[in-house]
């Protein structure tokens, strides 16, 4: 089959590799219908080091069951399934307490032991776990926004419910790539009454404003704590999602929440120190997050998805056959895209 292979730094390349087979009997091989590309698949596309064997890439994807394992009991052949980024068994403490990025049997899809999902086929790990059958088809109108669910949706969700998002109360986002976006959908969802937009691309400003922010500030730093200060009576916001990752947007994320408020952090950090330790701690600032368990939140969000009150989908902004998937990888990488789906056949 023909799959995505990033070999190095800015080096990706649609290469014809084995098809994915069953290996252990939990797993299940889906022929991908829809998948993306990730803005943390970015981080490698800028820094990948050269391997001899490339790596699969891509961890968001949907799909049909094309055969499952003598162990697998609630996915059959032709389920249209979603596969969240993560892999898990759905049966440890962790999947219980709805922590599936955690699961101890678990792990990620995208990577040298487990070949992503850019590609006609995946090989799915602990199917029963994983993945979340879909009540519509192959081709549903709706496909791009059941696709979130795989990634972005849930991530921005996560980002919300670790920021503690309130009704009524302020929020801001710092980031408007498409898991920024997401997080504005999700903060409106759980009913905030005002959304401030960190973000500077006129295109993602304009996606956000109709998503349910209310006010946007495209300054950076200093400024931008300034700007966040002034639109909120001088308080900062009770609840801020960083979506970013970088040194500075979490410096920012913590300095733009209110004393007692939180910081829910779902951009992969690229450093190993926190920044901000003082801020946080005289202003009493909550800081979580980590890798979203989107797994658990499809139960929660998918009705909305199946009624349209969300559309989570109107962040893909390009459609590309795998052929055109090195030039999707360019695309983000220069901001000329917010976020590329990907039809495989
Ligand atoms: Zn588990």
């Amino acid at each position: 089959m023909r799959a995505t292979v990033m070999y190095a730094a800015g080096d990706v390349r649609i290469e014809n590799v084995p098809d994915p087979e069953i290996v252990e009997p939990t797993d299940a091989v889906v022929r991908v219908t829809r998948a993306c590309i990730c803005g943390s698949g970015l981080w490698p596309y800028n820094s990948l080091e050269r391997s001899e064997s490339g790596v699969v890439m891509g961890h968001e994807a949907v799909g049909v069951v094309e055969a499952v394992g003598g162990d697998v009991r609630t996915v059959s052949v032709g389920d249209v399934v979603v596969m969240p980024f993560a892999f898990s068994d759905g049966t440890c403490i962790f999947c219980h307490d709805g922590l599936q990025t955690a699961c101890v049997h678990g792990g990620f899809f995208g990577n040298a032991e487990v070949p992503g999902a850019q590609a006609e086929a995946v090989r799915v790990p602990l199917a029963d776990g994983t993945l979340y059958v879909l009540p519509v088809a192959e081709d549903d109108a709706l496909m791009p926004s059941l696709l979130t669910l795989s990634d972005v949706m849930g991530t921005g969700h996560h980002a919300a419910v670790a920021a503690n998002v309130q009704r009524g109360e302020t929020v801001a986002v710092v980031g408007d790539g498409a898991v920024g976006l997401c997080g504005v959908i999700a903060a409106k969802r759980l009913g905030a009454e005002q959304i401030i937009m960190l973000g500077r691309h006129a295109d993602r400003i304009a996606l956000a404003r109709e998503f349910g922010a209310t006010d946007v500030v495209s300054e950076r730093g200093a400024e931008a704590v300034e700007k966040v200060h002034e639109l909120t009576d001088g308080y900062g916001a009770h609840s801020v999602l960083e979506c970013v990752g970088l040194d500075q947007s979490t410096q920012t994320a913590i300095e733009i929440a209110r004393p007692g408020g939180a910081v829910g952090r779902v951009g992969v950090p690229q450093d190993e120190a926190m920044p901000a330790s003082q801020p946080a701690f005289f202003h009493n600032i909550t800081v979580s997050g980590g890798p979203a368990p989107v797994r658990a939140y499809i139960e929660e969000l998918l009705p909305d998805v199946l009624d349209g009150r969300i559309e989570p989908g109107r962040v893909f902004d390009r459609v590309v056959g795998l052929d055109e998937v090195p030039d999707g990888y360019r695309a983000m990488n220069d901001r000329e895209s917010i976020k590329v789906m990907v039809n495989p056949t």
